[in-house]
């Protein structure tokens, strides 16, 4: 049983518990540890617990722990006790999910999110203290120097800190070395040595590790990204501890057979017979059941259903060059490749455009699968043959 569900940050809530229950919580934190381990999701969860009006009051100026929250309890016991009621305004303001399979960032007038925009090398000053026009007007540390919508706490949570250049760190320093009143911070790094000094030396640290393999086999078949546990287990054994691997793991072993099918499709004869065990070997590598080879067919067969589709928008052309969708400028090589080779017709991809999405439709019937793949491929092969 894990803290919230949140996998592997039992020790470092542990931590958090006994310092709120002593009244002692710093304002700056610093998470480091590899991707995919789930950081993130922790600091949303343990932003919702801080953010919670049952278990933290106002006292004075401070915030004060609920008191049944005592710092010498046991550790099952503090877990137990160290987490957000679901019921207060603050609860119900904070819609998380930690099981979700997309990371849907919460919605909360006291918490607040910053990360870097994918098209950024750093993370950009703007967010951090306002555009130059409205410098410290705007931004992160402007809005953690606001009266906290709720009356309570505040957190907010810095993604990508291995991206502060010396300017954004500077900016946050003085924010950091002191953080507002009531007010908590917490930054998100993949390792320790990839932090500036300054912002390293302002911060508590807390280091996570890579998740058992069991782990990452729960959170990808309580996602729904695969099919079965034996399925779930094979993808997390080669994982490493981090479910960012576990996902790449997953969409490259398509991408890879894609290769391989659609050299198949596109060469000067299509090889029915080997093309078919070679694609019932893809359907079968990780697992003997139904609904994960069920999967694995249907995105074989949507790939082939692109492909196809691909070729006769472009021989659909009318003489001008047809127009590839940015989407399918994978399979251009592909198309330009099944041109030069076989001189395929508009017929041609049409027929077998029709005859993948009977396959697709099979699949959903729950038909025999390697039949269903020899009926597909010995007929695409018979359209193929048309041609030559
Ligand atoms: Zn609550």
């Amino acid at each position: 049983m894990s803290w919230q569900g949140v996998c592997g940050a039992d020790e470092v809530a542990l931590q958090f518990a006994r310092a709120s229950a002593r009244g002692r919580l710093g304002g700056s934190f610093l998470f480091v540890g590899p991707q995919g381990v789930g950081k993130r999701v922790f600091a949303f969860m343990l932003a919702k617990t801080l953010l919670c009006q049952r278990l933290f009051h106002k006292e004075g100026d401070r915030m004060v722990c609920d008191a049944g929250l005592d710092p010498s309890a046991s550790r099952e016991e503090l877990l137990e006790r160290f987490r957000p009621c679901g019921e207060c305004d603050s609860c119900k303001e904070f819609a998380f999910d930690v099981m979700a399979p997309e990371l849907v960032l919460p919605q909360h007038p006291d918490f607040h999110y910053v990360c870097k925009p994918a098209d950024k090398s750093a993370l950009p000053l703007e967010l951090l203290v306002g555009a130059k026009e409205e410098r410290m007007q705007s931004g992160l540390c402007y809005a953690l120097n606001q009266t906290s919508f709720l009356g309570g706490r505040r957190v907010a949570v810095i993604d990508d800190a291995d991206y502060f250049n010396v300017e954004g760190a500077n900016a946050l320093l003085k924010t950091l070395e002191e953080p507002p009143k009531n007010t908590v911070i917490i930054l998100i790094g993949t390792s320790a040595t990839k932090q500036l000094p300054t912002i390293r030396s302002r911060c508590q640290m807390f280091r996570f590790q890579p998740l058992p393999d069991s782990a990452v086999a729960d959170i990808l078949l309580t996602q729904g990204k695969v099919g079965s546990p034996e399925e779930a287990e094979a993808v997390a054994r080669h994982s490493g501890g981090s479910t960012t691997e576990a996902y790449r793991a997953l969409n490259s072993d398509l991408s890879v057979f894609q290769h391989t099918l659609l050299t198949g499709l596109s060469a000067k004869h299509l090889a029915a017979v080997q093309l078919a065990g070679q694609v019932c070997e893809y359907v079968d590598k990780e697992s003997k059941d139904a609904p994960v080879r069920r999967k694995r067919l249907q995105n074989v067969l949507k790939s082939a259903v692109a492909y196809f589709r691909a070729l006769y928008c472009e021989l659909d052309a009318k003489g001008s060059r047809g127009v590839i969708e940015p989407s399918a400028a994978a399979l251009a090589p592909f198309v330009r490749r099944a041109i030069q080779n076989a001189q395929p017709t508009v017929e041609y991809a049409l027929d077998s455009l029709e005859r993948t999405l009977d396959a697709l439709d099979q699949v959903d019937r729950n038909a025999n699968l390697p039949y269903i793949v020899e009926a597909w491929l010995y007929d695409l092969a018979a359209l193929h043959r048309g041609l030559v």
